[in-house]
């Protein structure tokens, strides 16, 4: 089952799209075998997911644990269908 860090980012402007599970709690899960760290403090934020669960389904995740937004790693973005 693949685990991946995320990728920090600054802050939205706009927060709307913006993930932010309650703590203990993740954003998202699903039915596949990816799951995600949040890039700070390496707290799973999502559990169990697809790419396409999560190519698209978000702005960013903000962390519970530590309050820091992530984003895909760089090698997720890179095609996207909208
Ligand atoms: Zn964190």
């Amino acid at each position: 089952m693949p685990q991946k860090d995320m990728r920090l980012v600054n802050p939205p402007k706009d927060m709307e799209g913006v993930l932010s599970p309650a703590a203990g709690e993740y954003a998202l899960t699903g039915g596949g075998d990816l799951s995600y760290r949040c890039g700070g403090c390496k707290s799973r934020l999502i559990r169990d997911v697809a790419h396409s669960d999560v190519c698209g389904a978000f702005s960013a995740v903000k962390c519970p644990k530590c309050g820091r937004f992530n984003d895909l790693p760089p090698e997720d973005h890179h095609h996207h269908h909208h």
